[in-house]
C-alpha cells in the first residue's frame, strides 16, 4: 500500500495510491459513501500514529470498493489532483545521516572521512516542499546548489532505545528526499544546519510505501538524474550504517515518534564531486528513484 497527501480543489486529504490506474483513493470520502461516516485522520501524521488500525480499516475499504459497481467511481486520477510531501510539515526537523556510502565520503574528502559511527545533522521543517514542485535558486545566498538523493524511513511506532533487531518494527514505511545542500553555506559554517535548510530545499515524496511492501530496505536500486542525466546510481546495501542501526544510534537516549523522518545519506555522484563541479542550475530538473518506492521529481526554479 502507498499513502500519499493530495489535494484536490480546497480539500486536503490523506489517501491510497493505485499506480496502476494513476489514480488516488481519498479515504474519508469513501468511507462516508460507504457509512454515511468519515473516521480517517485527515494529516498523515495521525493517520501514522494511528497506523495499524487505519492499514486494517484501508484495506476494509478497498475491499469494499472492487465489489462495488463501478470502482473507478471512488478513484480521483492523478490529472485532477497535486501530490502534497506526504508529510507537508513535519513535526520536528527532519533527522539526516552524513557520509552513509564510502564511495559518497570519499569525493567529500577521502578515505579518512568515511565514519566510525553516524553523523547525524537535521533539515528545519520549513524546507520541505512536494514532488514536481520547485526548489528556489536563492541567487545571492548560495552560488553552489546541490542534490542529494536518498531513501526515507519514517517512523511509525514510538521508542527509546530500540534494539536493532526491533527497529524496523517501529518503522511505518518509505519515500524518497532530495536533500538539496548550498554547499558553499555547509562548509563556511560549521555546522551544515544552514546550507540544509533554505526554504523549498527538501522535496519530499511522492508518496510513502507501507513497509510491508518492502522486505529489506537495506538492499534497494537508487538513481539520481539531472536533466535525464544519471548522476547517482548505487544500492542501499552499500549502507555504512543499515537502517537497524541508524535508528537504534538515534533512540539511544532520545524518543523516536510517529511521523519522524529520517534521510538516509546520498551514494556518490553529487555535482560538488565532479571535476569541475557541476552545481544545480535555473530550469534544471532532477529525478530521485527508488527501487519499489518510486520517483521523486523537482525542478530548480528558472528565474530568480
Ligand atoms: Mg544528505
Amino acid at each position: 500500500m502507498k499513502f500519499a497527501t493530495a489535494k484536490h480543489r480546497e480539500d486536503i486529504f490523506v489517501c491510497l495510491v493505485d499506480e496502476d490506474q494513476k489514480a488516488v483513493l481519498p479515504l474519508n470520502r469513501t468511507e462516508q459513501a460507504r457509512t454515511g461516516e468519515t473516521s480517517f485522520p485527515d494529516s498523515m501524521i495521525e493517520f501514522i500514529s494511528d497506523g495499524d488500525r487505519c492499514i486494517g480499516k484501508v484495506r476494509q475499504l478497498a475491499d469494499w470498493v472492487q465489489t462495488q459497481e463501478a470502482p473507478n467511481a471512488y478513484f480521483i486520477p492523478f490529472s485532477e489532483i497535486s501530490l502534497l510531501a506526504p508529510i507537508p510539515r513535519p513535526a520536528k526537523n527532519i533527522f539526516c545521516i552524513g557520509k552513509n556510502y564510502a564511495e559518497h565520503a570519499i569525493e567529500m574528502g577521502s578515505a579518512e572521512d568515511i565514519p566510525k559511527a553516524p553523523i547525524v545533522f537535521t533539515k528545519a521543517p520549513t524546507a520541505v516542499i512536494g514532488p514536481n514542485e520547485s526548489v528556489l535558486n536563492h541567487r545571492g545566498v548560495t552560488s553552489e546548489l546541490d542534490y542529494e538523493g536518498e531513501l526515507v524511513v519514517i517512523i511509525g511506532k514510538s521508542g527509546r532505545a530500540i534494539k536493532k533487531e526491533e527497529a524496523l518494527d517501529h518503522v511505518f514505511g518509505y519515500t524518497i528526499i532530495n536533500d538539496v545542500t548550498a554547499r558553499d553555506l555547509q562548509s563556511k559554517h560549521k555546522q551544515y544546519f544552514i546550507g540544509k535548510s533554505l526554504d523549498t530545499t527538501c522535496p519530499m515524496g511522492p508518496w510513502i510505501v507501507h513497509k510491508s511492501l518492502i522486505e529489506n530496505p537495506n538492499l534497494l536500486d537508487i538513481e539520481t538524474k539531472v536533466n535525464g542525466e544519471v548522476r547517482q546510481s548505487s544500492n542501499t546495501k552499500h549502507f555504512i550504517f543499515p537502517i537497524e542501526e541508524i535508528i537504534s544510534v538515534l533512540s539511544a537516549g532520545m524518543t523516536l515518534e510517529p511521523g519522524d523522518i529520517i534521510a538516509t545519506g546520498t551514494p556518490a555522484g553529487v555535482g560538488s564531486g565532479f571535476k569541475p563541479p557541476m552545481f544545480l542550475q535555473p530550469g534544471d530538473t532532477i529525478e530521485v528513484k527508488v527501487e519499489k518506492v518510486g520517483t521523486l521529481k523537482s525542478f530548480i526554479q528558472d528565474k530568480d
